[in-house]
């Protein structure tokens, strides 16, 4: 169902002692009952902030995770490894992942596959270069990354899928899409997932979009229709700017 969701994703910032002193503080707020809200911490801080906001609705979700269940993977996480810490929802295909980690769309459909056969939810993360745009072939990057990376997967999965919209320029630049330009992305990939499963698949996912969102420019961004939530960094790693951006969707 579409659902509003703001996500943050703490990258790799804040030790454990830093993370529970975030969690304390977002403990303290009152969250608005129609926004799911869910934080991604560093693996070593998951089990303890699963333990933290086990009685809460805030959700702690995952940035990554590797496309095998076992094996000698040095340094990986599997998805078992997420499920058994309360984890039930992983990031895939961040920018930085794709670039500064070499994943390409072909590995992103596997770790799609397997967190799906895992029934975890997948928040997959698709954007386009500031060169891309300037070429005009935002939209095709865009097509390309849906189809490499989630058009092999079954109407049924569609259940379990959130997608971030994140043009790369936008992302710790302190530059952000306008609303038009988010909006017009946005109901471009809605179109395009409408040709491939049907309007109501299309009508049923939620799109978040990620790229320099804060406090000041949230609520023209979440005003958009085909925007549905966001996928928070910097602004996430304090627990007012945070809860601003929470609050500017729940009003
Ligand atoms: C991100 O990394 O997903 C992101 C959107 O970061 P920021 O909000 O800092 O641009």
């Amino acid at each position: 169902m579409r659902k509003k969701i703001v996500a943050g994703n703490w990258k790799m910032n804040n030790d454990l002692a830093a993370t529970q002193d975030l969690l304390a503080e977002l403990k303290k707020q009152v969250f608005p009952e129609d926004v799911a809200v869910m934080v991604a911490p560093a693996f070593t801080n998951l089990y303890p902030a699963y333990q933290t906001l086990r009685e809460h609705p805030v959700e702690v979700i995952s940035q990554n995770m590797h496309q095998s269940d076992k094996g000698a993977f040095t340094g990986e996480i599997s998805a078992s490894m997420l499920k058994s810490v309360g984890v039930n929802t992983v990031i895939i295909g961040h920018s930085e992942r794709r670039s500064d980690f070499h994943e390409t769309d072909a590995l992103l459909a596997e770790k799609v596959d397997t967190a799906l056969e895992k029934e975890m939810t997948v928040i997959f993360c698709v954007g386009e270069q500031l060169s891309d745009r300037e070429h005009s072939e935002h939209f095709e990057v865009i097509k390309t990354q849906l189809d490499r990376g989630l058009f092999h997967t079954s109407k049924e999965s569609w259940e379990q899928i959130v997608i971030a919209y994140e043009p790369v320029w936008a992302i710790g630049t302190g530059e952000t899409a306008t609303p038009k330009q988010a909006q017009e992305m946005h109901a471009f990939i809605r179109e395009t997932i409408s040709q491939q499963y049907g309007d109501g698949i299309a009508n049923n996912i939620s799109i978040l979009y990620g790229g320099s969102v804060k406090p000041n420019n949230a609520a023209d961004i979440f005003s958009k229709k085909d925007v549905d939530g966001g996928l928070i960094g910097g602004a996430s790693l304090k627990a007012d700017d945070f809860m601003a951006i929470v609050n500017a969707f729940g009003k």
